[in-house]
């Protein structure tokens, strides 16, 4: 078993924190990736996508996972198992610093993620002044909007977006 670390990070104006609507361990965020098998090497052409609150039952195990997934090619199985609590959320003094956060770790077996999308208007954008945007669509790469309290422009760009792999 490998276990991937999602890292992220961004430019940013204004913002204090970027995070997942219903916080770190929010049960219905979801993360979308493509799938590379770990046998053959192929990626897969579609989005898959993972989320907290659904897990589904290994074949010929009593084990769950988040995903498990057959590769077209050579047919080999593999699963995907998240871990919680394992990130945290991307603030803007790390984006500042230029540098990328875990997000959430995943426990692989047979498979691995690759081209992690921010998909979904699932996010929820704190600006400095303290006022929340929920909902947020960051599928673009980016999103801008007026911060009515402090009177001051707000924005994301240049959002990125790595898999590290974990040695254990
Ligand atoms: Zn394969």
């Amino acid at each position: 078993m490998v276990t991937f670390n999602l890292m992220i990070t961004a430019e940013v104006e204004n913002v204090s924190t970027i995070q997942p609507m219903g916080g770190l361990d929010d049960p219905n965020f979801l993360y979308y990736f493509k799938v590379k098998c770990g046998n053959c090497g192929e990626v897969t052409e579609k989005e898959s996508y993972v989320m907290l609150g659904e897990v589904v039952p290994i074949p010929k195990s009593r084990g769950q996972a988040n995903l498990v997934q057959k590769c077209k090619f050579c047919g080999r199985e593999g699963t995907i198992t998240m871990i919680p609590k394992s990130g945290r959320y991307l603030t803007g003094d790390d984006c500042e610093a230029g540098k990328f956060v875990p997000l959430m770790s995943f426990d692989c077996r047979g498979l691995e993620p690759v081209d992690y999308s921010f998909g979904g208007d699932q996010w929820k954008i704190v600006t400095t002044a303290g006022t929340v945007f929920e909902n947020v669509d960051l599928s673009d790469g980016d999103w801008a909007d007026y911060d009515e309290k402090k009177k001051m422009p707000t924005s994301v760009s240049n959002l990125q977006s790595r898999f590290d792999v974990m040695k254990t």
